[in-house]
Protein backbone atom coordinates (compact mmCIF):
# COMPACT_ATOMS: atom_id res chain seq x y z
CA UNK A 1 0.00 0.00 0.00
CA UNK A 2 1.17 3.38 -0.92
CA UNK A 3 1.70 5.43 2.21
CA UNK A 4 1.48 9.42 1.45
CA UNK A 5 3.93 11.11 3.92
CA UNK A 6 1.99 14.75 4.42
CA UNK A 7 4.23 17.39 6.65
CA UNK A 8 2.14 18.45 10.00
CA UNK A 9 1.39 21.98 9.85
CA UNK A 10 2.88 23.24 13.06
CA UNK A 11 4.68 20.78 13.84
CA UNK A 12 7.01 20.14 11.04
CA UNK A 13 7.06 24.19 10.34
CA UNK A 14 7.54 25.54 13.88
CA UNK A 15 7.02 28.75 15.43
CA UNK A 16 3.68 30.16 15.56
CA UNK A 17 1.67 29.51 11.54
CA UNK A 18 -0.72 32.26 10.71
CA UNK A 19 -4.01 30.05 10.49
CA UNK A 20 -4.71 26.29 11.43
CA UNK A 21 -7.98 24.68 10.75
CA UNK A 22 -9.11 22.87 14.00
CA UNK A 23 -9.63 19.55 13.35
CA UNK A 24 -10.21 16.27 15.43
CA UNK A 25 -10.78 12.68 15.14
CA UNK A 26 -14.83 13.38 14.59
CA UNK A 27 -14.03 15.17 11.32
CA UNK A 28 -11.27 12.30 10.58
CA UNK A 29 -13.83 9.71 10.79
CA UNK A 30 -16.53 12.06 8.94
CA UNK A 31 -14.47 11.66 6.55
CA UNK A 32 -13.68 8.15 6.20
CA UNK A 33 -17.01 7.24 6.57
CA UNK A 34 -18.11 9.10 2.92
CA UNK A 35 -15.20 7.47 1.22
CA UNK A 36 -16.14 3.67 2.89
CA UNK A 37 -19.82 4.85 1.20
CA UNK A 38 -18.86 4.88 -2.18
CA UNK A 39 -20.71 8.31 -2.49
CA UNK A 40 -18.10 10.80 -3.01
CA UNK A 41 -19.38 13.40 -5.06
CA UNK A 42 -22.55 15.79 -4.13
CA UNK A 43 -24.80 13.85 -2.45
CA UNK A 44 -26.68 13.61 0.94
CA UNK A 45 -24.37 14.59 2.97
CA UNK A 46 -24.04 17.93 0.82
CA UNK A 47 -27.96 18.51 1.70
CA UNK A 48 -27.29 17.57 5.19
CA UNK A 49 -24.77 20.26 5.75
CA UNK A 50 -27.01 22.90 3.86
CA UNK A 51 -29.80 22.13 6.02
CA UNK A 52 -27.13 22.59 8.67
CA UNK A 53 -26.24 26.07 7.56
CA UNK A 54 -29.45 27.34 7.07
CA UNK A 55 -30.41 26.88 10.26
CA UNK A 56 -27.04 27.93 12.17
CA UNK A 57 -27.30 31.59 9.80
CA UNK A 58 -31.14 31.57 10.68
CA UNK A 59 -31.95 32.05 6.76
CA UNK A 60 -34.92 29.55 4.66
CA UNK A 61 -31.84 28.17 2.10
CA UNK A 62 -28.65 27.46 1.77
CA UNK A 63 -26.59 26.70 -1.61
CA UNK A 64 -23.36 24.53 -1.09
CA UNK A 65 -20.74 25.05 -3.95
CA UNK A 66 -17.09 24.88 -4.39
CA UNK A 67 -15.84 27.85 -3.08
CA UNK A 68 -17.12 31.64 -1.83
CA UNK A 69 -15.80 32.89 -5.19
CA UNK A 70 -18.06 30.67 -7.15
CA UNK A 71 -21.39 31.21 -4.78
CA UNK A 72 -19.84 35.60 -5.56
CA UNK A 73 -20.08 34.27 -9.09
CA UNK A 74 -23.91 32.75 -8.57
CA UNK A 75 -24.64 35.74 -6.72
CA UNK A 76 -23.89 38.02 -10.26
CA UNK A 77 -25.42 35.58 -12.22
CA UNK A 78 -28.58 35.17 -10.04
CA UNK A 79 -29.19 38.57 -9.66
CA UNK A 80 -28.68 38.95 -13.88
CA UNK A 81 -26.04 41.13 -13.92
CA UNK A 82 -24.38 41.33 -17.56
CA UNK A 83 -21.90 43.54 -19.75
CA UNK A 84 -22.15 46.72 -19.36
CA UNK A 85 -23.66 47.73 -16.27
CA UNK A 86 -21.03 48.30 -13.29
CA UNK A 87 -21.01 46.72 -10.12
CA UNK A 88 -19.57 48.84 -6.66
CA UNK A 89 -17.43 47.12 -4.61
CA UNK A 90 -14.21 47.85 -1.70
CA UNK A 91 -11.18 48.17 -3.34
CA UNK A 92 -10.07 46.95 -0.26
CA UNK A 93 -11.19 43.02 -0.13
CA UNK A 94 -9.66 39.82 -1.53
CA UNK A 95 -9.05 40.05 -5.12
CA UNK A 96 -12.06 37.79 -5.52
CA UNK A 97 -14.64 40.42 -4.75
CA UNK A 98 -14.18 42.63 -7.78
CA UNK A 99 -13.33 39.22 -10.13
CA UNK A 100 -16.71 38.15 -9.82
CA UNK A 101 -17.85 41.44 -11.50
CA UNK A 102 -15.77 40.49 -14.23
CA UNK A 103 -16.63 37.64 -14.91
CA UNK A 104 -20.01 38.46 -15.99
CA UNK A 105 -18.83 40.88 -18.20
CA UNK A 106 -19.56 44.27 -15.90
CA UNK A 107 -17.27 46.25 -14.73
CA UNK A 108 -16.34 46.54 -10.62
CA UNK A 109 -16.81 50.38 -9.58
CA UNK A 110 -14.34 50.96 -6.42
CA UNK A 111 -15.74 52.82 -3.25
CA UNK A 112 -13.81 54.14 -0.37
CA UNK A 113 -14.19 52.34 2.82
CA UNK A 114 -15.14 53.56 6.73
CA UNK A 115 -11.64 53.52 9.09
CA UNK A 116 -12.51 52.01 11.94
CA UNK A 117 -14.40 48.79 10.15
CA UNK A 118 -12.88 48.20 6.99
CA UNK A 119 -16.13 48.07 5.20
CA UNK A 120 -18.20 50.18 3.06
CA UNK A 121 -20.79 51.99 4.11
CA UNK A 122 -24.37 53.56 2.27
CA UNK A 123 -22.00 56.91 2.23
CA UNK A 124 -18.76 55.80 0.47
CA UNK A 125 -21.28 53.73 -1.68
CA UNK A 126 -23.59 56.42 -2.49
CA UNK A 127 -20.72 58.48 -3.86
CA UNK A 128 -20.26 55.73 -6.65
CA UNK A 129 -23.57 54.91 -8.29
CA UNK A 130 -24.31 55.84 -11.95
CA UNK A 131 -26.76 55.42 -14.02
CA UNK A 132 -24.87 52.37 -15.24
CA UNK A 133 -24.98 50.80 -11.57
CA UNK A 134 -27.08 47.94 -11.16
CA UNK A 135 -25.46 46.04 -8.11
CA UNK A 136 -23.06 46.51 -4.99
CA UNK A 137 -21.36 43.79 -2.97
CA UNK A 138 -21.02 44.32 0.42
CA UNK A 139 -18.04 42.88 2.39
CA UNK A 140 -17.63 42.11 6.01
CA UNK A 141 -13.60 42.26 6.06
CA UNK A 142 -11.82 40.29 8.20
CA UNK A 143 -15.03 38.79 9.91
CA UNK A 144 -16.03 42.69 11.15
CA UNK A 145 -20.03 42.77 10.03
CA UNK A 146 -20.29 45.77 7.81
CA UNK A 147 -23.58 48.03 8.52
CA UNK A 148 -25.86 46.49 5.58
CA UNK A 149 -29.27 48.09 6.80
CA UNK A 150 -28.49 51.54 5.58
CA UNK A 151 -27.11 50.03 2.60
CA UNK A 152 -29.89 47.89 2.02
CA UNK A 153 -32.45 50.86 2.14
CA UNK A 154 -29.60 52.75 -0.14
CA UNK A 155 -29.90 49.50 -2.81
CA UNK A 156 -33.58 49.17 -2.63
CA UNK A 157 -34.25 53.16 -3.18
CA UNK A 158 -32.03 52.75 -6.31
CA UNK A 159 -33.18 49.23 -7.47
CA UNK A 160 -29.64 47.76 -7.32
CA UNK A 161 -28.84 44.33 -6.20
CA UNK A 162 -27.10 43.51 -3.18
CA UNK A 163 -24.82 40.69 -2.43
CA UNK A 164 -22.98 40.68 0.76
CA UNK A 165 -19.71 39.09 0.82
CA UNK A 166 -19.59 37.07 3.69
CA UNK A 167 -16.30 35.04 2.87
CA UNK A 168 -15.19 35.91 6.28
CA UNK A 169 -17.91 36.63 8.85
CA UNK A 170 -19.26 32.78 9.46
CA UNK A 171 -19.77 33.78 13.31
CA UNK A 172 -20.27 37.07 13.49
CA UNK A 173 -23.13 39.08 14.67
CA UNK A 174 -25.37 42.45 12.96
CA UNK A 175 -27.68 43.68 14.85
CA UNK A 176 -27.79 40.64 17.40
CA UNK A 177 -28.22 38.17 14.47
CA UNK A 178 -26.27 35.88 12.77
CA UNK A 179 -24.42 37.70 9.39
CA UNK A 180 -26.40 36.79 6.43
CA UNK A 181 -29.57 35.97 8.13
CA UNK A 182 -30.73 40.13 7.31
CA UNK A 183 -29.32 39.61 3.71
CA UNK A 184 -31.25 38.49 0.59
CA UNK A 185 -27.67 36.88 -0.74
CA UNK A 186 -24.82 36.50 1.53
CA UNK A 187 -21.63 34.10 0.64
CA UNK A 188 -19.50 32.35 2.56
CA UNK A 189 -16.02 31.03 2.48
CA UNK A 190 -14.76 27.44 4.05
CA UNK A 191 -11.18 27.94 2.64
CA UNK A 192 -8.25 26.97 5.89
CA UNK A 193 -7.85 31.06 6.54
CA UNK A 194 -11.28 31.53 7.27
CA UNK A 195 -13.12 29.87 10.58
CA UNK A 196 -15.31 26.70 9.29
CA UNK A 197 -12.78 24.73 7.09
CA UNK A 198 -13.99 21.60 4.39
CA UNK A 199 -10.53 22.37 2.91
CA UNK A 200 -11.69 24.41 -0.28
CA UNK A 201 -15.78 25.34 -0.07
CA UNK A 202 -18.53 27.84 -0.14
CA UNK A 203 -22.12 28.67 0.04
CA UNK A 204 -24.93 31.28 -0.95
CA UNK A 205 -27.78 31.99 0.85
CA UNK A 206 -31.57 33.27 -0.42
CA UNK A 207 -34.60 33.48 1.01
CA UNK A 208 -36.23 32.79 -1.77
CA UNK A 209 -37.02 29.08 -3.00
CA UNK A 210 -37.11 29.90 -6.64
CA UNK A 211 -33.89 31.68 -6.40
CA UNK A 212 -32.03 28.24 -4.62
CA UNK A 213 -33.64 26.11 -6.91
CA UNK A 214 -32.06 27.72 -9.57
CA UNK A 215 -28.56 27.66 -7.76
CA UNK A 216 -28.74 24.58 -7.51
CA UNK A 217 -29.13 24.05 -11.13
CA UNK A 218 -26.51 26.35 -12.30
CA UNK A 219 -23.95 24.88 -9.71
CA UNK A 220 -24.46 21.18 -11.78
CA UNK A 221 -24.22 22.43 -15.55
CA UNK A 222 -27.96 23.30 -15.63
CA UNK A 223 -29.11 20.08 -14.88
CA UNK A 224 -32.58 19.55 -14.01
CA UNK A 225 -31.71 17.14 -11.46
CA UNK A 226 -28.59 15.86 -10.13
CA UNK A 227 -26.82 13.06 -10.13
CA UNK A 228 -27.74 12.03 -6.71
CA UNK A 229 -31.50 12.60 -7.52
CA UNK A 230 -31.52 10.36 -10.94
CA UNK A 231 -29.77 7.87 -8.80
CA UNK A 232 -32.01 8.15 -5.38
CA UNK A 233 -35.49 8.34 -7.53
CA UNK A 234 -37.77 4.92 -7.93
CA UNK A 235 -38.23 6.15 -11.41
CA UNK A 236 -35.62 6.43 -14.32
CA UNK A 237 -35.73 10.54 -14.00
CA UNK A 238 -34.20 12.04 -17.74
CA UNK A 239 -32.35 15.41 -16.99
CA UNK A 240 -32.63 18.66 -19.02
CA UNK A 241 -30.60 21.43 -19.70
CA UNK A 242 -32.57 24.56 -19.28
CA UNK A 243 -29.64 26.84 -19.03
CA UNK A 244 -25.88 27.12 -19.30
CA UNK A 245 -24.68 26.39 -16.21
CA UNK A 246 -21.69 26.02 -13.74
CA UNK A 247 -19.52 23.03 -12.37
CA UNK A 248 -19.46 24.48 -8.92
CA UNK A 249 -20.05 21.47 -6.95
CA UNK A 250 -18.71 20.52 -3.15
CA UNK A 251 -18.04 16.82 -2.84
CA UNK A 252 -19.80 14.88 -0.09
CA UNK A 253 -16.13 14.30 1.35
CA UNK A 254 -16.08 18.38 1.62
CA UNK A 255 -19.76 18.10 3.11
CA UNK A 256 -18.91 15.31 6.00
CA UNK A 257 -15.64 18.19 7.61
CA UNK A 258 -18.51 20.95 7.31
CA UNK A 259 -20.77 19.26 9.33
CA UNK A 260 -18.86 18.19 12.05
CA UNK A 261 -17.28 21.50 11.95
CA UNK A 262 -20.42 23.59 12.25
CA UNK A 263 -21.02 22.17 15.65
CA UNK A 264 -17.62 23.94 16.33
CA UNK A 265 -18.48 27.48 15.37
CA UNK A 266 -19.30 29.02 18.61
CA UNK A 267 -16.69 27.60 20.28
CA UNK A 268 -14.05 28.61 18.00
CA UNK A 269 -15.24 32.11 17.30
CA UNK A 270 -15.44 32.72 21.75
CA UNK A 271 -11.85 31.40 22.03
CA UNK A 272 -10.82 33.80 18.49
CA UNK A 273 -12.81 36.86 20.69
CA UNK A 274 -10.64 35.86 23.72
CA UNK A 275 -7.40 35.71 21.74
CA UNK A 276 -7.98 38.95 20.04
CA UNK A 277 -8.44 40.53 23.84
CA UNK A 278 -5.27 39.64 24.79
CA UNK A 279 -3.90 41.26 21.48
CA UNK A 280 -5.84 44.17 22.23
CA UNK A 281 -4.84 44.36 25.29
CA UNK A 282 -1.17 44.39 24.86
CA UNK A 283 -0.86 45.93 21.89
CA UNK A 284 -2.49 49.18 23.61
CA UNK A 285 1.03 49.81 24.58
CA UNK A 286 2.15 50.59 21.10
CA UNK A 287 1.04 54.44 20.70
CA UNK A 288 -0.49 55.74 17.17
CA UNK A 289 -1.13 52.41 16.58
CA UNK A 290 -4.88 50.53 15.80
CA UNK A 291 -6.02 47.68 16.06
CA UNK A 292 -9.63 45.72 14.76
CA UNK A 293 -12.08 45.65 17.19
CA UNK A 294 -16.14 45.39 17.13
CA UNK A 295 -18.31 47.78 15.55
CA UNK A 296 -21.38 49.13 17.99
CA UNK A 297 -23.76 47.16 15.88
CA UNK A 298 -22.44 44.03 16.32
CA UNK A 299 -19.77 41.75 16.93
CA UNK A 300 -17.14 40.09 15.04
CA UNK A 301 -15.66 35.94 14.81
CA UNK A 302 -12.22 37.87 14.28
CA UNK A 303 -11.49 35.85 11.51
CA UNK A 304 -8.51 38.36 10.59
CA UNK A 305 -6.52 40.21 13.39
CA UNK A 306 -5.19 43.27 11.62
CA UNK A 307 -2.79 45.79 13.28
CA UNK A 308 -2.51 49.39 11.83
CA UNK A 309 0.80 50.81 12.08
CA UNK A 310 1.30 54.27 13.35
CA UNK A 311 3.07 56.32 10.60
CA UNK A 312 5.94 56.73 13.27
CA UNK A 313 6.57 52.94 13.62
CA UNK A 314 10.48 51.86 13.77
CA UNK A 315 10.22 49.65 10.65
CA UNK A 316 8.72 49.69 7.51
CA UNK A 317 5.60 47.14 6.73
CA UNK A 318 7.75 44.24 5.20
CA UNK A 319 10.46 44.69 7.13
CA UNK A 320 8.02 44.15 10.39
CA UNK A 321 7.20 40.70 8.53
CA UNK A 322 10.50 39.92 8.22
CA UNK A 323 11.45 40.60 11.80
CA UNK A 324 8.31 38.64 12.85
CA UNK A 325 9.36 35.83 10.91
CA UNK A 326 13.10 35.51 11.76
CA UNK A 327 11.31 34.84 15.00
CA UNK A 328 9.29 32.25 13.59
CA UNK A 329 6.16 34.08 13.62
CA UNK A 330 3.65 33.82 10.57
CA UNK A 331 2.12 37.10 10.02
CA UNK A 332 0.96 38.50 6.34
CA UNK A 333 0.54 41.94 4.58
CA UNK A 334 -2.80 43.33 5.41
CA UNK A 335 -6.01 42.71 2.89
CA UNK A 336 -5.11 43.74 -0.09
CA UNK A 337 -6.65 47.03 -2.45
CA UNK A 338 -7.35 45.83 -5.87
CA UNK A 339 -6.88 49.01 -7.00
CA UNK A 340 -3.53 49.37 -6.93
CA UNK A 341 -3.10 45.41 -8.03
CA UNK A 342 -1.81 45.41 -11.76
CA UNK A 343 -4.97 42.95 -12.37
CA UNK A 344 -7.01 46.35 -12.19
CA UNK A 345 -5.08 49.01 -13.72
CA UNK A 346 -6.93 49.39 -16.57
CA UNK A 347 -9.62 50.77 -14.83
CA UNK A 348 -10.52 54.69 -14.38
CA UNK A 349 -7.84 56.02 -12.04
CA UNK A 350 -9.75 55.90 -8.74
CA UNK A 351 -8.44 58.00 -5.39
CA UNK A 352 -8.91 56.34 -2.54
CA UNK A 353 -6.95 57.22 0.36
CA UNK A 354 -7.95 55.34 3.24
CA UNK A 355 -8.13 52.05 1.51
CA UNK A 356 -4.25 53.04 0.11
CA UNK A 357 -3.10 53.67 3.68
CA UNK A 358 -4.91 50.63 5.46
CA UNK A 359 -3.57 47.88 2.43
CA UNK A 360 0.11 49.56 3.13
CA UNK A 361 0.20 49.82 6.77
CA UNK A 362 -1.52 46.96 8.31
CA UNK A 363 -0.51 43.68 9.11
CA UNK A 364 -2.16 40.63 9.86
CA UNK A 365 -1.21 38.52 13.04
CA UNK A 366 -1.27 34.84 13.69
CA UNK A 367 -4.63 33.98 15.32
CA UNK A 368 -6.40 30.20 15.09
CA UNK A 369 -8.27 28.26 17.88
CA UNK A 370 -5.21 26.11 19.42
CA UNK A 371 -3.29 29.38 19.87
CA UNK A 372 -2.15 30.07 23.75
CA UNK A 373 -2.52 33.44 25.38
CA UNK A 374 1.36 33.00 25.72
CA UNK A 375 1.57 32.39 21.62
CA UNK A 376 -0.25 36.04 21.31
CA UNK A 377 2.23 37.67 24.12
CA UNK A 378 5.34 36.03 22.41
CA UNK A 379 3.97 38.16 19.00
CA UNK A 380 3.41 41.24 20.92
CA UNK A 381 6.83 41.28 23.07
CA UNK A 382 8.35 40.58 18.95
CA UNK A 383 6.10 44.14 17.61
CA UNK A 384 6.89 46.06 20.48
CA UNK A 385 10.74 45.37 20.31
CA UNK A 386 10.46 45.72 16.70
CA UNK A 387 9.05 49.72 17.72
CA UNK A 388 11.85 50.12 19.49
CA UNK A 389 14.35 49.37 17.12
CA UNK A 390 15.22 52.06 15.23
CA UNK A 391 16.11 54.42 18.37
CA UNK A 392 18.23 51.44 19.38
CA UNK A 393 20.10 51.37 16.34
CA UNK A 394 20.24 55.58 16.36
CA UNK A 395 21.71 55.51 19.45
CA UNK A 396 24.18 52.56 17.86
CA UNK A 397 25.64 54.51 15.38
CA UNK A 398 25.91 57.90 17.67
C1 LIG B 1 -11.56 34.37 1.12
C2 LIG B 1 -12.39 35.40 0.50
C3 LIG B 1 -13.07 35.18 -0.72
C4 LIG B 1 -12.86 33.94 -1.54
O1 LIG B 1 -13.22 32.76 -0.90
P1 LIG B 1 -12.83 31.35 -1.58
O2 LIG B 1 -13.65 30.37 -0.80
O3 LIG B 1 -11.37 31.17 -1.39
O4 LIG B 1 -13.22 31.42 -3.01
C5 LIG B 1 -13.91 36.17 -1.19
N1 LIG B 1 -14.06 37.33 -0.53
C6 LIG B 1 -13.42 37.59 0.63
C7 LIG B 1 -13.65 38.88 1.32
C8 LIG B 1 -12.54 36.64 1.16
O5 LIG B 1 -11.88 36.92 2.30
Amino acid sequence: MTQLTVPSLVGDLGGIPMAKPWFGAEEVEAVVEVVRSGWVSQGAVVARFEQAMADMIGVPHAVAVSNCTAALHLGMVGHGIKAGDEVIVPSLSFVATANVVRYVGATPVFAEVDPVTHNVTADTVAERITPRTTAVIAVDQCGVPADMNPIAALCARHSLALVEDAACAIGSRYASRPVGATSDFAAFSFHPRKILVTGEGGLITTGSSQVAQRMRRLRQHGMSASSFERHSSAAALVETYDETGFNFRMTDMQAALGLVQATKVSAMVKQRRLLAAAYQERLASLSGAVTVRDPDYGSSNYQSFWLLLPDDFAMSRNDLLAWLKQRGINGRRGVTAAHLEPAFADLAATDLPITKHIAERSVLLPLYHEMSVTDVERVCDAILLASTETSRSLERNL
